[in-house]
């Protein structure tokens, strides 16, 4: 069987240290907004379609025709670099830990195809991974200058995959790496398989009540993404402490496969953390 995996890149594979923020405060500026203009909304986890439209939004009261979006990025993806090496100088700028490793296991594996599938435009997306020496591993993907919502560029990446492996449907597995709770979101829209990196931008809590199947640090460990994927077995039979198999009987009833946790309360979320926290003292 196919493996097609898409990886994020802000969070996932790199922290480019706010480059794409300050990118996009200065191009704002530059065209007679206001300072700082992305204080006003969350970037993380959405697509540059989307954030672009809302920071012009914030900054002129209204939606931009496509003429004056174009001009944004064309800004953005002029003073982008600059921020990059910026970013790079000041020590910003890391690649999330053992990513390089686990890139390069994987494009040995036969059957598998590695492709980006994230929120930046593809010119943002290249520049911003272009110091971290992994962007060789990407020829194509799917990408959010295109698509407001982040199910969608999934689609376009996973459509890409396709055309590159000369396909049908039924012959292939998506895999879907990020670090947000958007990432899952957009996994399950389709039915994909979504595993999370911690490391990256993503809140634990709304991480954890999206169920994604596999939650883990970064990559210096790559057994459980290896089993998550198919590509290991588990040495022991079983993996406990991540979500394929949780510590305790209440923490699989609240962070079970369902994704029934996103549908908890504020208040809910409260009083199951409590329990947990109980059960776990009385091990
Ligand atoms: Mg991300």
């Amino acid at each position: 069987m196919k493996k097609i995996i898409l990886f994020d890149v802000d969070g996932t594979l790199v922290k480019a240290g706010g480059c794409g923020l300050k990118a996009l405060n200065k191009a704002v500026l530059k065209m007679g907004g206001p300072d700082n203009i992305c204080s006003k909304f969350e970037l993380q986890g959405s697509t540059d379609r989307d954030n672009f439209n809302r920071a012009f939004f914030s900054a002129f009261g209204r939606k931009p025709k496509e003429k004056e979006f174009l001009k944004l990025k064309q800004s953005y993806l002029e003073i982008l670099p600059g921020e990059v090496n910026e970013a790079v100088k000041n020590k910003r700028y890391q690649n999330i830990k053992g990513v390089e490793k686990f890139l390069e296991y994987l494009s040995k594996e036969e059957n598998i195809v590695l492709v980006l599938a994230t929120g930046n435009f593809e010119e943002g997306a290249y520049l911003k991974l272009a110091p971290s020496g992994i962007s060789h591993y990407f020829s194509f993907g799917g990408f959010g200058g295109d698509y407001e919502r982040r199910e969608d560029m999934i689609e376009a990446a996973v459509k890409e995959a396709k055309k590159f492996l000369k396909c049908e449907e039924k012959e292939f597995q998506v895999y879907v790496i990020g670090d947000t709770e958007k990432d899952v979101q957009a996994a399950k829209a389709h039915g994909y398989h979504s595993g999370i990196v911690l490391d990256g931008f993503g809140d634990p809590k709304k991480l954890r009540s999206n169920a994604p199947e596999l939650i883990a640090d970064n990559f210096s460990d790559m057994v459980p993404w290896l089993m998550w994927l198919g590509l290991k077995k588990d040495p022991k039979g079983v993996s406990r402490g991540s979500y394929i198999c949780p510590d305790t009987p209440i923490e699989h009833a609240y962070y079970g496969m369902t994704g029934m946790g996103s549908f908890l309360s504020r208040k809910d979320f409260k009083e199951m953390e409590k329990m947990i926290k109980k059960a776990k003292v009385k091990k």
